[in-house]
């Protein structure tokens, strides 16, 4: 088996691996920097325990209509571990045997693990996020304010982690009326759910802290010509500043919010620490997260540009 390669639901059901299969699946899939970084993970578990002699790491492009037979066969084919991307993470909740409490309040799952009775659902986003801002900003959110750009699915995970690690404050600026309104009533539940503030609009903006650490989680930025997810006017330098995006290495965000004397960085800490957990999860061993930096960082930054 070729871990570079894309499979399909055709393979899948031709799937005859005698080792230890894990995989992502997505649509679109063939750029993403999941294998490597796991791959080049389960090597180096393999030079410590020849247990994971057999382990390895693929990739599937699976159409959401097909989510449904495709889990079946992955959990039949004894996959280990599905780590899920878009379009799957919110639509995979109906088709698990058991879903984990941050997961629920998140309403998405990126990572799966086969049980005998069916896959248990994990979100580990919002664990790598807060991993990505301490690596790459120094800062933690636990009593800091935060301003979250954004509230889809990446935004969701951003606030339920500030929520549990009990942020000062939390403001959520979004584009759409209705998609922050969703978010908001989903969170009604949650103890500290008073310390979010919506914002809408320029008007909404009161008392904006001297201080705090402000999370792109919108997709603005992930092509050159988009404006910027906001006014970087409107922070004082002593905001630092965390984009989600890490393709392209030095977002326009990135570039403007060093510009007004912020620190900041962008996401790929994220993507590496919510995958080192998933990898946690499903070998019950500690990553190293720093290999899965590497890899991922040679696989984006230097090869695929060069
Ligand atoms: P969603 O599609 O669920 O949400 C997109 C968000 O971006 C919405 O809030 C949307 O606002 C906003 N948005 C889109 N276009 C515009 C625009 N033109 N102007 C203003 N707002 C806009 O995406 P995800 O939450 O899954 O992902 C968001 C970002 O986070 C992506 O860039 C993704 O690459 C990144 N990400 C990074 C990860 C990492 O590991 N580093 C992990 C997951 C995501 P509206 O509601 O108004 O449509």
């Amino acid at each position: 088996m070729d871990t570079e390669k894309t499979y399909t639901l055709s393979d899948l059901k031709l799937w005859d691996y005698p080792g230890t299969a894990l995989a992502v699946i997505g649509q679109p899939i063939k750029h993403s920097l999941s294998p490597t970084m796991h791959n080049a993970a389960i090597h180096q578990l393999t030079q410590k325990d020849t247990q994971f002699k057999d382990w390895a790491y693929f990739r599937f492009e699976i159409d959401p209509k097909d989510l449904p037979e495709a889990l079946e066969l992955f959990h039949r084919k004894g996959f280990l571990g599905l780590n899920l991307t878009v379009p799957h993470k919110v639509i995979a909740l109906d088709l698990l045997t058991a879903i984990s409490d941050s997961a629920r309040t998140i309403g998405a799952v990126n990572t799966l693990k086969w049980t005998a009775a069916g896959y248990e659902g994990f979100n580990t986003d919002g664990y790598g996020m807060a991993q990505g801002i301490e690596q790459g900003l120094g800062r933690s959110l636990n009593e800091s304010n935060i301003l979250i750009l954004g509230a889809g699915g990446a935004a969701r995970a951003a606030v339920v982690e500030c929520l549990s690690q009990e942020a000062a404050s939390i403001r959520i600026l979004n584009r759409s009326k209705d998609r922050l309104d969703t978010m908001l009533s989903s969170l009604s539940d949650f103890e500290d759910s008073k310390s979010i503030i919506p914002i809408l609009a320029k008007e909404d903006w009161t008392h904006l802290p001297e201080a705090g650490i402000c999370i792109n989680a919108t997709s603005l930025g992930l092509n050159q010509n988009d404006p910027l997810p906001l006014d970087m006017a409107l922070l004082t330098s002593n905001w630092s500043v965390y984009d989600m995006i890490y393709n392209p290495k030095e977002t326009q965000l990135f570039t403007e919010a060093r510009k007004y004397g912020c620190v900041a960085s962008t996401g790929l800490g994220m993507l590496v620490h919510q995958g080192a957990k998933a990898l946690e999860i499903w070998t019950g061993q500690s990553i190293d997260a720093e290999t899965m930096y590497k890899a991922g960082e040679n696989a984006l930054y230097n090869n695929l540009n060069q």
